[in-house]
């Protein structure tokens, strides 16, 4: 398989506001690009959050594994230096989950994403890293009358099980919470955690090094080949064997066809406030409360420790077949858009000034869950993709299925019912690009509409229904 050199493994140039802050604190920062042919037991391609807990969770169970990351740009370029820091669960998802797989692995999955975010928080604490880690869970609110109730599916669903990781709140408790009037209603998830996500990203990549985990920066795998008895991978200039290959690329796994039918990119805008942190409190948002509302093209926010607000907006960018140059991923579509939404949901902190605006690409699935396997056909090459916009805790649980597959354990990860293909085929370009850009127009005006008070017709609603992807559900 080969894989042209381009723009998509150029650095962006700017960087989000967490990898801004991140790189200028740390002191000294080896690249150590590949300069030389290597082998190794295990190489992972991608040095995001998932890519860099496979290799941990492959260093911690076997110490004599030789595991080696290769890295495009510099850890947490991609989305894992990019996102809102919003460390969450499965729980939303639930119903998804159980279609998938019953409720038993449902179940299992779903806490075992709870336990991530715990692990996440151990981990920080256990390896000296200041994520910023913030346990002060998640309001799952609405922002017009047509959201109410949103969750109630979710939560019925769960308490037909015996699970009751929701709390339905007053719209007194929420007021108090979220300090926005915009919040209308909502159900509060205690066991979700906000991060500063590039300190998380980078303090992962320490700490596999210190595990003994060698990572090379600035080194984009270019193409690969699976022979009888290794994996080929050819960096520029040099070439890695390795017995397996694990592709953690994220967004970048759209270059392969057989993935393409089962992913969609999309786009997700972030605005950051300048610090202010006797506002935060005067408005009275609890620290470190993770706020998202109910619409298809989410708005979710939070505060940072320092009193910033990071808002963001999804429905961004469409990726066009593996269209994936990073400047222009970088660029937010929807800047003014999303800096109206933050003023509209906080009007007493329309004065606080914009610093910072990025954006990053977002891989969903046709089911809006993670999928993992063996690409090519090849039981030597694996990957793990389609987060969906919900990756900071999950990639823990994705790097504990990946390091199983790569160490070819027959165990509750090796076997985890994620490793499956979504049944739902997406079309082919340029129907696809086609078709959702009018999918997410309509989306716009519906709830564009529905912010007004005013009913969508039944046309807009009809194309609305066709869009695969989802946040929550
Ligand atoms: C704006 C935004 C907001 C988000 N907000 C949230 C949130 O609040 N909560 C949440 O849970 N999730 C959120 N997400 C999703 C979350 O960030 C991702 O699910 C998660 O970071 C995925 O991690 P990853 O390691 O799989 O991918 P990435 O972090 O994208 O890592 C992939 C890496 O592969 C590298 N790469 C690509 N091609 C090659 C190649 N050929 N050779 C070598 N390296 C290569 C890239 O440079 C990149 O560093 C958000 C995403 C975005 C973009």
């Amino acid at each position: 398989m080969t894989v042209a050199r381009d723009a998509t493994f150029e650095s962006s140039g700017s960087r989000p506001l967490w990898m801004e802050q991140v790189l200028a604190r740390e002191s000294a920062h080896e690249e150590n690009p590949l300069r030389s042919d290597t082998t190794l037991d295990i190489c992972i391609v991608g040095g995001g959050f998932t890519g860099l807990w496979t290799a941990i969770q492959i260093a911690e169970a076997e110490p004599s594994i030789r595991v080696g990351v290769l890295e495009s740009d510099i850890c947490g370029a991609g989305a894992s230096g990019a996102n809102g820091g919003f460390a969450m669960t499965w729980w939303p998802k639930f119903a998804s989950l159980k279609k998938m797989m019953g409720t038993d692995d449902a179940l299992r999955l779903a806490r075992a994403s709870e336990e991530a975010v715990v692990k996440i928080g151990q981990f920080c604490d256990d390896h000296h890293i200041d994520a910023e880690f913030m346990p002060a869970g998640w309001l799952w609110s609405a922002t017009n009358t047509s959201q109410l109730g949103s969750w109630d599916d979710t939560i019925e669903g769960l308490s037909s099980v015996g699970a009751s990781p929701f709390r339905r709140l007053s719209r007194s408790e929420i007021l108090e919470m979220g300090g926005s009037q915009r919040h209308l209603g909502g159900v509060f998830e205690s066991g979700v955690a906000t991060v500063q996500p590039a300190a998380l990203v980078r303090g992962l990549r320490s700490a596999a090094l210190a595990a003994g985990v060698q990572i090379w920066e600035k080194t984009p795998m270019l193409d690969y080949q699976v022979t009888s008895r290794a994996v080929i991978i050819r960096a520029p200039g040099a070439v890695v064997t390795a017995d397996q290959l694990v592709l953690t690329t994220n967004a970048w796994l759209a270059r392969y066809g057989e993935i393409r039918r089962h992913l969609l990119v999309l786009g997700s805008d972030v605005i950051a406030t300048d610090a202010a942190p006797e506002r935060l409190a005067s408005v009275g948002w609890t620290p470190g409360l993770a706020i998202s509302d109910s619409r298809r093209l989410v708005h979710y926010y939070r505060p940072t420790n320092e009193g910033r607000v990071i808002f963001g907006k999804g429905g961004g960018r469409l990726g066009f077949r593996a269209h994936m140059n990073r400047s222009v991923w970088a660029t937010p579509l929807q800047k003014s858009e999303v800096i109206d939404q933050f003023r509209r949901t906080y009007p007493d902190m329309r004065d606080v000034p914009i610093t910072n605006s990025w954006s990053g690409a977002v891989d969903y699935s046709s089911d809006s869950l993670p999928f993992f396997g063996r690409l090519g056909g090849s039981e030597r090459v694996h990957f793990g993709v389609g987060f969906s916009g919900n990756g900071v805790g999950p990639s823990y649980v994705g790097g504990q299925i990946l390091a199983s597959m790569a160490l070819g354990r027959d165990d509750e990860w090796g076997n985890s019912p994620m490793i499956r293909r979504p049944q739902t085929v997406l079309p082919p370009e340029p129907i696809r690009f086609l078709g959702g850009q009018l999918v997410r127009a309509a989306l716009r005006k519906k709830e564009s509409a529905e912010d007004q008070g005013k009913k969508p017709s039944p046309m807009l609603l009809g194309i609305t229904k066709l869009d695969p992807t989802s946040f929550v559900g």
